[in-house]
Protein backbone atom coordinates (compact mmCIF):
# COMPACT_ATOMS: atom_id res chain seq x y z
CA UNK A 1 0.00 0.00 0.00
CA UNK A 2 1.11 3.31 -1.42
CA UNK A 3 1.48 6.18 1.88
CA UNK A 4 1.27 9.82 0.66
CA UNK A 5 4.06 11.70 1.42
CA UNK A 6 1.26 13.86 3.36
CA UNK A 7 0.74 11.31 6.02
CA UNK A 8 4.25 10.90 6.06
CA UNK A 9 4.88 14.84 6.91
CA UNK A 10 2.18 14.72 9.08
CA UNK A 11 3.20 11.60 11.01
CA UNK A 12 6.69 13.40 11.29
CA UNK A 13 4.96 16.87 12.45
CA UNK A 14 2.89 15.16 15.39
CA UNK A 15 5.96 13.66 16.34
CA UNK A 16 8.43 16.17 16.64
CA UNK A 17 5.58 18.47 17.89
CA UNK A 18 4.52 15.77 20.68
CA UNK A 19 8.68 15.52 21.49
CA UNK A 20 8.90 19.01 22.50
CA UNK A 21 5.46 18.35 24.13
CA UNK A 22 6.80 16.63 26.97
CA UNK A 23 5.05 18.53 29.91
CA UNK A 24 1.71 17.46 27.96
CA UNK A 25 0.46 14.15 29.92
CA UNK A 26 -0.60 10.81 28.28
CA UNK A 27 -4.01 10.48 28.87
CA UNK A 28 -3.38 7.22 31.03
CA UNK A 29 -0.97 9.05 33.32
CA UNK A 30 -2.89 11.89 33.32
CA UNK A 31 -6.34 9.46 34.65
CA UNK A 32 -4.30 7.28 36.89
CA UNK A 33 -2.70 10.87 38.35
CA UNK A 34 -6.57 11.51 39.35
CA UNK A 35 -7.34 8.39 40.49
CA UNK A 36 -4.40 8.89 42.77
CA UNK A 37 -5.82 12.17 43.79
CA UNK A 38 -9.18 10.58 44.54
CA UNK A 39 -7.20 7.68 46.86
CA UNK A 40 -5.43 10.63 48.81
CA UNK A 41 -8.06 13.27 49.26
CA UNK A 42 -10.91 12.34 51.42
CA UNK A 43 -13.34 15.20 49.79
CA UNK A 44 -12.80 13.62 46.04
CA UNK A 45 -14.32 10.72 44.54
CA UNK A 46 -13.83 8.61 41.46
CA UNK A 47 -16.22 6.53 39.48
CA UNK A 48 -15.73 5.37 35.91
CA UNK A 49 -18.60 5.18 33.60
CA UNK A 50 -17.31 2.93 30.60
CA UNK A 51 -13.98 4.57 30.08
CA UNK A 52 -14.71 7.68 31.51
CA UNK A 53 -13.56 8.95 34.86
CA UNK A 54 -15.74 11.04 36.81
CA UNK A 55 -14.91 12.65 39.84
CA UNK A 56 -16.71 14.47 42.52
CA UNK A 57 -15.28 16.97 44.91
CA UNK A 58 -18.18 16.83 47.65
CA UNK A 59 -20.20 14.43 46.24
CA UNK A 60 -22.53 14.14 49.13
CA UNK A 61 -23.37 17.90 49.48
CA UNK A 62 -26.44 19.19 47.60
CA UNK A 63 -27.24 23.10 48.21
CA UNK A 64 -28.39 23.78 44.53
CA UNK A 65 -25.12 25.49 43.72
CA UNK A 66 -23.34 22.31 41.46
CA UNK A 67 -21.08 23.02 38.99
CA UNK A 68 -20.20 20.38 36.39
CA UNK A 69 -16.76 20.81 34.60
CA UNK A 70 -16.18 18.79 31.70
CA UNK A 71 -12.97 18.90 29.49
CA UNK A 72 -11.34 16.92 26.31
CA UNK A 73 -14.74 16.77 24.44
CA UNK A 74 -12.86 17.20 21.44
CA UNK A 75 -9.76 14.65 20.86
CA UNK A 76 -7.11 17.06 19.79
CA UNK A 77 -7.74 19.89 22.27
CA UNK A 78 -5.56 18.10 24.77
CA UNK A 79 -4.46 21.08 26.64
CA UNK A 80 -8.17 21.14 27.96
CA UNK A 81 -7.63 17.60 29.57
CA UNK A 82 -4.27 19.90 31.41
CA UNK A 83 -6.56 22.36 32.49
CA UNK A 84 -8.50 19.90 34.28
CA UNK A 85 -5.78 17.98 36.12
CA UNK A 86 -4.85 21.18 37.39
CA UNK A 87 -8.34 22.34 38.62
CA UNK A 88 -8.41 18.86 39.98
CA UNK A 89 -4.97 19.47 41.66
CA UNK A 90 -6.15 22.93 42.87
CA UNK A 91 -9.07 21.97 44.39
CA UNK A 92 -7.86 20.73 47.80
CA UNK A 93 -6.56 24.38 48.22
CA UNK A 94 -9.04 25.86 46.99
CA UNK A 95 -12.15 23.91 49.50
CA UNK A 96 -15.32 25.20 47.84
CA UNK A 97 -18.01 24.10 49.80
CA UNK A 98 -20.18 22.84 47.10
CA UNK A 99 -20.43 19.93 45.06
CA UNK A 100 -18.09 20.23 42.07
CA UNK A 101 -18.06 17.22 39.26
CA UNK A 102 -15.79 17.02 36.85
CA UNK A 103 -15.56 15.06 33.75
CA UNK A 104 -11.58 15.33 32.80
CA UNK A 105 -11.71 14.17 29.89
CA UNK A 106 -15.03 13.09 27.65
CA UNK A 107 -13.35 11.76 24.84
CA UNK A 108 -11.05 9.09 26.37
CA UNK A 109 -10.80 7.12 22.73
CA UNK A 110 -9.73 10.31 21.01
CA UNK A 111 -7.15 11.74 23.06
CA UNK A 112 -5.45 8.50 22.58
CA UNK A 113 -6.24 8.37 19.17
CA UNK A 114 -4.41 11.90 18.96
CA UNK A 115 -1.71 10.39 21.35
CA UNK A 116 -1.25 7.11 19.04
CA UNK A 117 -0.29 9.70 15.84
CA UNK A 118 -3.54 11.03 14.56
CA UNK A 119 -3.31 14.81 15.55
CA UNK A 120 -6.42 15.83 14.05
CA UNK A 121 -8.37 13.21 15.48
CA UNK A 122 -12.04 15.48 17.01
CA UNK A 123 -14.78 13.11 17.21
CA UNK A 124 -15.43 10.07 18.96
CA UNK A 125 -15.36 6.55 18.15
CA UNK A 126 -17.87 6.06 15.83
CA UNK A 127 -17.53 9.38 14.31
CA UNK A 128 -19.93 11.42 15.86
CA UNK A 129 -18.99 15.26 17.35
CA UNK A 130 -20.33 15.04 20.48
CA UNK A 131 -21.19 18.46 21.15
CA UNK A 132 -23.44 18.29 17.88
CA UNK A 133 -25.51 15.31 19.61
CA UNK A 134 -28.01 16.98 22.01
CA UNK A 135 -30.03 17.96 18.65
CA UNK A 136 -33.41 19.22 19.82
CA UNK A 137 -36.51 18.40 17.41
CA UNK A 138 -37.27 22.88 17.38
CA UNK A 139 -33.93 23.97 16.07
CA UNK A 140 -32.49 20.62 14.32
CA UNK A 141 -29.96 20.77 11.34
CA UNK A 142 -28.20 17.62 9.95
CA UNK A 143 -24.64 17.97 9.28
CA UNK A 144 -23.24 15.49 6.32
CA UNK A 145 -21.61 12.07 7.54
CA UNK A 146 -18.13 12.71 6.62
CA UNK A 147 -18.10 15.98 8.14
CA UNK A 148 -15.89 17.18 11.69
CA UNK A 149 -19.75 17.91 12.70
CA UNK A 150 -21.69 15.14 12.07
CA UNK A 151 -24.42 15.10 14.72
CA UNK A 152 -25.32 11.00 14.80
CA UNK A 153 -27.96 8.94 14.21
CA UNK A 154 -30.21 10.52 16.61
CA UNK A 155 -30.23 12.65 19.67
CA UNK A 156 -28.15 11.53 22.86
CA UNK A 157 -26.51 8.55 20.64
CA UNK A 158 -23.35 8.43 22.41
CA UNK A 159 -21.98 7.31 25.78
CA UNK A 160 -20.39 10.55 26.26
CA UNK A 161 -23.69 12.75 25.25
CA UNK A 162 -25.58 10.23 27.62
CA UNK A 163 -23.46 10.28 30.45
CA UNK A 164 -23.50 14.42 30.32
CA UNK A 165 -26.93 14.94 29.77
CA UNK A 166 -27.69 12.63 32.88
CA UNK A 167 -25.26 14.60 34.77
CA UNK A 168 -27.16 17.84 33.79
CA UNK A 169 -30.06 17.19 35.13
CA UNK A 170 -29.02 15.82 38.44
CA UNK A 171 -29.29 19.37 40.03
CA UNK A 172 -26.43 21.22 38.08
CA UNK A 173 -26.53 24.99 38.49
CA UNK A 174 -23.65 25.86 36.29
CA UNK A 175 -22.44 24.12 33.68
CA UNK A 176 -19.35 24.85 31.53
CA UNK A 177 -17.95 22.92 28.40
CA UNK A 178 -14.34 23.25 27.94
CA UNK A 179 -13.01 23.34 24.45
CA UNK A 180 -9.95 24.74 22.68
CA UNK A 181 -9.53 27.01 19.50
CA UNK A 182 -9.64 29.81 19.73
CA UNK A 183 -10.04 31.97 23.17
CA UNK A 184 -13.40 33.05 24.40
CA UNK A 185 -15.91 32.45 26.92
CA UNK A 186 -19.14 31.99 25.37
CA UNK A 187 -22.53 31.84 26.96
CA UNK A 188 -25.74 30.34 24.59
CA UNK A 189 -26.91 30.11 22.54
CA UNK A 190 -24.85 28.50 20.01
CA UNK A 191 -27.59 27.74 17.37
CA UNK A 192 -29.68 30.93 17.45
CA UNK A 193 -29.40 34.70 17.08
CA UNK A 194 -32.09 37.10 18.78
CA UNK A 195 -33.51 34.41 21.53
CA UNK A 196 -32.46 34.76 24.77
CA UNK A 197 -32.27 31.75 27.23
CA UNK A 198 -33.53 31.84 30.52
CA UNK A 199 -30.98 33.79 32.43
CA UNK A 200 -29.19 35.59 30.01
CA UNK A 201 -28.60 38.57 32.19
CA UNK A 202 -27.17 36.16 34.92
CA UNK A 203 -25.00 34.90 32.45
CA UNK A 204 -24.04 38.03 30.70
CA UNK A 205 -22.93 39.53 33.71
CA UNK A 206 -20.52 36.20 34.81
CA UNK A 207 -18.94 35.99 31.59
CA UNK A 208 -18.31 39.82 31.70
CA UNK A 209 -16.37 39.61 35.07
CA UNK A 210 -14.71 35.97 34.38
CA UNK A 211 -13.72 37.84 31.15
CA UNK A 212 -11.60 40.53 33.24
CA UNK A 213 -8.73 37.55 33.28
CA UNK A 214 -8.59 36.88 29.91
CA UNK A 215 -8.89 40.49 27.85
CA UNK A 216 -8.03 39.06 24.86
CA UNK A 217 -11.25 36.89 24.97
CA UNK A 218 -14.02 37.34 22.94
CA UNK A 219 -17.03 37.27 25.33
CA UNK A 220 -21.11 36.99 24.52
CA UNK A 221 -23.42 34.86 23.22
CA UNK A 222 -21.84 32.23 21.28
CA UNK A 223 -24.16 32.72 17.52
CA UNK A 224 -24.05 36.37 17.65
CA UNK A 225 -20.05 36.71 18.83
CA UNK A 226 -18.66 34.23 16.52
CA UNK A 227 -20.83 34.62 13.67
CA UNK A 228 -21.01 31.06 13.72
CA UNK A 229 -23.82 28.70 14.66
CA UNK A 230 -23.76 25.45 15.56
CA UNK A 231 -26.54 23.20 16.34
CA UNK A 232 -26.77 20.30 18.79
CA UNK A 233 -24.41 21.81 21.57
CA UNK A 234 -24.74 20.63 25.01
CA UNK A 235 -25.00 24.06 26.26
CA UNK A 236 -28.16 24.96 24.40
CA UNK A 237 -29.32 21.60 25.14
CA UNK A 238 -28.99 22.34 29.60
CA UNK A 239 -30.39 25.84 29.46
CA UNK A 240 -33.50 24.69 27.76
CA UNK A 241 -33.74 22.01 29.93
CA UNK A 242 -34.00 23.27 32.93
CA UNK A 243 -30.03 23.99 34.08
CA UNK A 244 -29.79 27.74 34.83
CA UNK A 245 -26.19 28.49 33.92
CA UNK A 246 -24.03 26.63 31.05
CA UNK A 247 -20.86 28.22 29.28
CA UNK A 248 -18.55 27.25 26.80
CA UNK A 249 -14.84 28.56 27.45
CA UNK A 250 -12.22 28.28 24.70
CA UNK A 251 -9.01 28.08 26.43
CA UNK A 252 -6.13 28.35 23.66
CA UNK A 253 -6.03 28.86 19.57
CA UNK A 254 -3.16 29.20 16.89
CA UNK A 255 -5.09 30.22 13.68
CA UNK A 256 -1.29 30.62 12.10
CA UNK A 257 -0.28 27.41 12.60
CA UNK A 258 -1.13 24.53 10.09
CA UNK A 259 0.02 21.93 12.45
CA UNK A 260 -3.42 20.70 14.72
CA UNK A 261 -0.96 19.83 17.82
CA UNK A 262 0.03 23.32 17.91
CA UNK A 263 -3.60 24.89 16.41
CA UNK A 264 -5.24 23.45 19.41
CA UNK A 265 -2.90 22.97 22.16
CA UNK A 266 0.19 25.68 23.42
CA UNK A 267 3.37 24.99 23.14
CA UNK A 268 5.62 24.27 26.37
CA UNK A 269 6.96 27.87 26.49
CA UNK A 270 3.17 29.06 26.84
CA UNK A 271 1.40 26.22 28.60
CA UNK A 272 2.32 27.18 32.10
CA UNK A 273 0.26 30.74 31.78
CA UNK A 274 -2.32 28.86 29.90
CA UNK A 275 -2.86 26.75 32.73
CA UNK A 276 -2.36 29.31 35.20
CA UNK A 277 -4.87 31.73 33.55
CA UNK A 278 -8.32 29.23 32.45
CA UNK A 279 -7.45 27.52 36.72
CA UNK A 280 -7.76 31.12 38.01
CA UNK A 281 -11.32 31.65 35.95
CA UNK A 282 -12.62 28.49 36.51
CA UNK A 283 -11.85 29.52 40.18
CA UNK A 284 -14.13 32.18 40.00
CA UNK A 285 -16.82 29.86 38.05
CA UNK A 286 -16.89 27.75 40.99
CA UNK A 287 -16.62 30.68 43.99
CA UNK A 288 -19.01 33.51 42.14
ZN1 LIG B 1 -13.83 21.70 20.71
Amino acid sequence: MRIKITQVLTFILFYSSALADKSYHSTDTLLTRIKLKCASVPQLSCHMKDDILVVDWNKHVSDKSNVLLVFNEHARERITGEVALKVIHKLRKWKPNKRVTIIPVLNVWGRKHVEAGHPCQRKNSRGVDTNRNYQMRANTHSYAKNSEEWEGKKPLSEKESKLVSSLLLEGVQRYVNVHSGEKSIYMPYDSRVGVRPKHYTVMADNIKKWAEKCKECAVGAAASTSFYRAYGTSVDWAVDHGVPEAYTFEVFGNEASWDCNRMFNPNKRDLHSILKQWSGIIKDVIFS
